[in-house]
């Protein structure tokens, strides 16, 4: 059943990165003839009734219409921040998503969603771990690392929305915002997230995800 109140969703595609890796910025390299901003920001669309886009200084957004295009910063967290600036006040769950991320389907983005509006502070897909974990400190294997417990976390994440203000203004950089929405003792729920989800680091990547597409018919 509808609920009466539909609390409102805003998406935040962070594209703003340099993509030292890579030379360019990854999130404007195309799969099967979109961009991977495109991918991200269509997926956000179909989901949330607003998306934010956070781009490098330079550049303008020429793609789908979005609640705002803004500037991102130094690091992502700081970009987020820029995309948390332009949702409306009203919102009251917020995905943050990496532009890097084209396979990202609207169904994971639901998923994490519906998580957080029934009543957790966040939530984020995650995989278990499939490669073997070492420490390594310069050339030298330290230890080999339990895999047991741990799990890769993608993107999108869901938030409530004053969790994550709050986790942004009280907490340090980290690489993902749930990170800080744990930092100030947020509940975090992870859901499963989806292997074709994979972020683009390299070009190898990009090929990789133009064979998924084909392979699902996209
Ligand atoms: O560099 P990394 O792969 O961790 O970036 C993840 C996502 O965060 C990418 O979509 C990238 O464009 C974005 N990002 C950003 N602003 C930064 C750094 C990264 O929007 N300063």
């Amino acid at each position: 059943m509808e609920r009466l109140t539909r609390e409102r969703t805003g998406a935040i595609v962070v594209a703003a990165g340099r993509g030292e890796r890579l030379g360019a910025p990854k999130q404007f390299l195309t799969a099967g003839s979109i961009r991977l901003v495109d991918h991200a920001v269509a997926a956000a669309a179909v989901t949330c009734d607003e998306v934010v886009v956070v781009l490098p200084a330079n550049q303008s957004w020429d793609g789908v219409e979005v609640w705002a295009a803004v500037v991102g910063g130094e690091t992502r967290a700081d970009s987020v921040r820029a995309g948390l600036a332009a949702l409306s006040m009203d919102i009251e769950i917020v995905v943050v998503h990496d532009a890097a991320r084209p396979l990202a389907s609207p169904e994971l983005f639901t998923l994490v969603i519906d998580v957080v509006r029934s009543g957790a502070d966040a939530a984020v897909p995650a995989i278990p771990v499939a490669d073997t974990l070492k420490r390594v400190v310069a050339d030298q294997v330290i230890e080999t690392v339990d895999r047991a417990g741990l799990a890769a976390v993608q993107t999108p994440q869901a938030f409530r929305s004053s969790v994550l203000r709050r986790a942004h203004e009280e907490a340090p950089n980290a690489t993902d915002d749930a990170g800080l929405v744990e930092a100030v003792g947020g509940r975090v729920v992870v859901v499963a997230g989806d292997a074709r989800n994979i972020k683009v680091t390299t070009l190898a990547d990009v090929a990789i995800v133009e064979a998924l597409m084909a392979e699902a018919g996209q």
